[in-house]
């Protein structure tokens, strides 16, 4: 299949202008890309070409009814200047999940992987070295088919783009508790990484920060009595030495770094709840003393502590204190995508 990929390299490679010690994070874009497109019912020959502008029909159906689906991933470099990946088919089978939701085409596997694996050949200079870094990957589908009529389109692009970047750095997060806005509903498509889903989270999330708050922790759009995900993560409470975190659903993405954590936590005989967490107990165990982290879980962050939440006009701050549960978890996880440690799961890809 890889000798299918028809591939142009860039004559202008932009790496000298990157200074590696100091990447903010997925806004340097990479030299090459990914192109497949999908017409005439099938999947047609993809190419590899320097990272450019792609033009567009102003009709194409992704700007009028956002049939666009995405994935996040990343690329480590070990000590030994191997390719590592982490659970990419979780991602691919994802994609094929989110894909199906919104009548986008699915991508068979080898188009998929067979594509990441050469990109990354290609731009493997771009993979930085420097502890915390990574080969952040963004592959994307979208209709690019034309037409105002309200349908799905019939033709597609898929893309992979990456983008080396530093260590994703948030600062003390604080949190609001959502009463009122919701991002996912029952029957919606909360489940797939679906560009729409963010669009609709940005409000909400601009009104949080306009109280001064970081981010939103998402609650049920029915009653709002259920914590759900932390802005666009998984969300994890821990209660005394209980790690809590909700179970996935219409709703709720199913997260790689939650079920590898969800994992590597009952594995270290951390003692581990999938279950409804309530808005009430995380308000009941933090006025009593008992709530002791709380931190979102993605690939772009890994763990991300939460330093404190609002809820109606009340403002809670968790404790600081050294080797917590999010700390040990992602050295833990880190250790295994950049292959300090043995992979006992199968986890690490290495190309
Ligand atoms: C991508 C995403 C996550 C995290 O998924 P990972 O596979 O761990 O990166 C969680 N919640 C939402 C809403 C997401 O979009």
């Amino acid at each position: 299949m890889s000798s299918n990929i028809k591939i142009e390299l860039t004559k202008n490679s932009k790496i000298d202008t990157v200074d590696f010690n100091n990447l903010p994070f997925g806004s340097i874009l990479s030299d090459h890309m990914f192109v497949c497109d999908y017409k005439d019912g099938k999947w047609q020959n993809s190419t590899i070409q320097p990272y450019a502008p792609i033009q567009l029909d102003p009709s194409a159906k992704i700007f009028h009814y956002g049939q666009s689906i995405f994935e996040g991933m990343k690329a480590y470099k070990d000590t030994n200047n191997n390719t590592l990946l982490f659970r990419p088919l979780d991602n691919h089978k994802r994609l094929n999940k989110s894909a199906e939701r919104l009548v986008i085409p699915q991508v068979p596997e080898d188009i998929f992987m067979d594509g990441l694996k050469k990109l990354l050949e290609i731009d493997n200079a771009w993979i930085p070295t420097q502890d915390g870094s990574s080969l952040y990957i963004r592959p994307f589908m979208f209709a690019s088919g034309n037409g105002f009529h309200a349908s799905p389109a019939d033709e597609y692009k898929l893309i992979i783009c990456t983008a080396p970047s530093g260590a994703y750095f948030s600062g003390k997060v604080k949190v609001l508790i959502e009463e009122k806005y919701a991002r996912a509903a029952n029957g919606g498509v909360g489940f797939a990484k679906a560009g729409g889903n963010y669009a609709a989270q940005f409000y909400p999330t601009q009104l949080a920060v306009e109280k001064g708050y970081n981010q939103v922790i998402w609650t049920d759009d029915n009653t709002h009595e259920y914590i759900e995900e932390a802005g666009a993560m998984n969300i994890f409470v821990r209660i005394n030495d209980t790690l809590i975190t909700s179970p996935t659903s219409d709703r709720i993405l199913d997260g790689i770094t939650r079920k590898s954590i969800l994992q590597l936590a009952r594995d270290k005989n951390i003692n581990v709840e999938v279950r409804k967490i309530t808005v009430t107990e995380v308000v009941t165990a933090a006025k009593d003393g008992s709530l002791k982290e709380m931190f979102g879980a993605g690939t772009a962050a890994v763990i991300s502590p939460i330093a404190g939440f609002g809820f109606k006009n009340e403002d809670f701050d968790l404790p600081e204190f050294e080797n917590t549960f999010a700390s040990q978890l992602k050295k833990y996880i880190t250790d295994i995508q950049t292959n300090k440690v043995e992979d006992p799961y199968g986890w690490r890809v290495t190309l």
